[in-house]
């Protein structure tokens, strides 16, 4: 770089996707390790609808299952940014991994941080960081968007409380030793009863249920929790009784930005496939990619894609930088999961009939994409928060 290019380069903030160092030499490290170990069971793990049982320990080995968790807990001390970089690579691959890796950080480990006790932090972070995969339970079979509206109970009983309902849609279900698990103490008090416990998978009266068969990301498993008097010790509530409508709302606005990277992530991942696909195929004596049509789609996708990309990144640094970032969290999941089903649905077509086809990888990143604008807020619920963002609550 001349001398010039330098003085600028330090006078001027730097572009969003400009990374350091050490965030380039991660990202190349997590996508090396995407397409290597993950890659070859892609196909399998969305027809067999489970994630390969050993690619999870490897997941925490190389430090991706607590990636922003203290070091003196056993993690990897990191930012936001990096968990962002982590989803992105995996979803890259995979988006089922992607939301797994994504789920641990921005929701399980992220409200862990912020609101557990010292005591708690001890007990729980150093195993979410080595072996333990989590699960953040809030929807109920009658209460998605209006998240707040949940029943599951929890009645205190001396030292303990005692749980009972269901929660519906739960990431992770299969695999999670540890669940957040939000219920209400007061049905009469609205969301001011709603109390969000830590239960281990082994406690009393607690169950994993079904299984759900889905479109889309196949092998992240998705269950009902079933709590029948679940016991749960008065200490493992986080943060304080009645406050668990903070938790939701604090974790799952900058879990948006985590399903923002897992969509920009795939749609990248979609992209290479047909720019790739684009440079093989012949039609009319030449390869496709030389018909300037594919080219203006391709182009199309790439500036999607890079809108997306710059809306994730830019909330995320909001994020680390200690910024307001709700409204730009809420516009990263609203756009960047709208260029994915665009890029994705673009990239079938690119492939012509074999896009169609399982035996290519462009129908399942399709498929995969469609969950971004119903999960951790559906795209209505996002562009509510940006209206309420823009022109005030009444
Ligand atoms: C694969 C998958 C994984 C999931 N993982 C988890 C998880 O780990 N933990 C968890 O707690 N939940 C999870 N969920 C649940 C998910 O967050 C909810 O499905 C989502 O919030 C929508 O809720 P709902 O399904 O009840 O739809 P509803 O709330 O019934 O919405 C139905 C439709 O009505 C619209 N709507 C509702 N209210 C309004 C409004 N006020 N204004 C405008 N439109 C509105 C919605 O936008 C939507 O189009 C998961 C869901 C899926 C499918």
């Amino acid at each position: 770089m001349s001398t010039d290019l330098q003085a600028a380069a330090q006078r001027y903030p730097s572009g969003l996707t400009i990374l350091s160092e050490e965030e380039k030499m991660f990202r190349d490290m997590v996508g090396k390790f995407a397409e290597k170990e993950i890659g070859p069971l892609v196909s399998k793990m969305d027809r067999e609808m489970a994630i390969e049982p050993s690619l999870i320990p490897k997941l925490f080995e190389i430090g991706l299952m607590g990636i922003e968790v203290p070091e003196t807990y056993g993690g990897s001390g990191s930012s936001f940014f990096m968990a962002v970089l982590a989803v992105e690579q995996i979803s890259r691959v995979d988006a089922s991994l992607g939301v797994l890796v994504d789920v641990q950080n921005t929701l399980v480990n992220n409200a862990l941080m912020r609101w557990a006790t010292e005591e708690q932090k001890k007990r729980y972070l150093p195993r979410l960081a080595s072996d333990t995969v989590g699960a953040y339970a809030l929807s109920e079979p009658d209460s998605g968007s209006d998240a707040f509206a949940l029943s599951t109970r929890a009645v205190q009983d001396g030292e303990q409380y005692r749980l009972t309902g269901r929660k519906l849609w739960i990431t992770n279900g299969e695999e999670a030793g540890l669940f957040i698990i939000f219920a209400t103490i007061n049905p009469g008090a609205g969301y001011r009863g709603i109390t969000a416990f830590l239960v281990e998978r082994d406690f009393p009266g607690f169950r994993v249920g079904k299984k759900e068969d889905k479109l889309g990301i196949r092998a992240s498993s998705t269950n009902e929790l079933i709590l029948d008097d679940c016991q749960v010790p008065q200490a493992n509530i986080l943060g304080e009784p009645g406050k668990g409508y903070k938790i939701a709302m604090e974790t799952l606005n900058e879990g948006r930005i985590g399903i923002g990277a897992q969509m920009i992530g795939l749609a990248q991942g979609s992209l290479e496939h047909g720019i790739r696909y684009a440079k093989e195929r012949q039609a009319f004596g030449q390869v496709i990619a030389k018909f300037q049509a594919i080219q203006f789609q391709i182009a199309r996708c790439a500036t999607d894609l890079e809108a997306a990309r710059l809306l994730v990144y830019n909330a995320a640094r909001l994020r680390d930088g200690g910024h307001p970032f709700l409204m730009e969290a809420a516009m990263a999941k609203l756009f960047s999961s709208d260029a994915a089903e665009r890029v994705t649905s673009q990239v079938i077509e690119i492939y012509g009939g074999y896009g169609y086809t399982k035996d290519f990888p462009a129908e399942k990143y399709w498929r995969d994409a469609k969950i971004g604008k119903i999960y951790e807020g559906t795209s209505n619920m996002q562009l509510g928060t940006i209206a309420k963002s823009l022109l005030g609550k009444d």
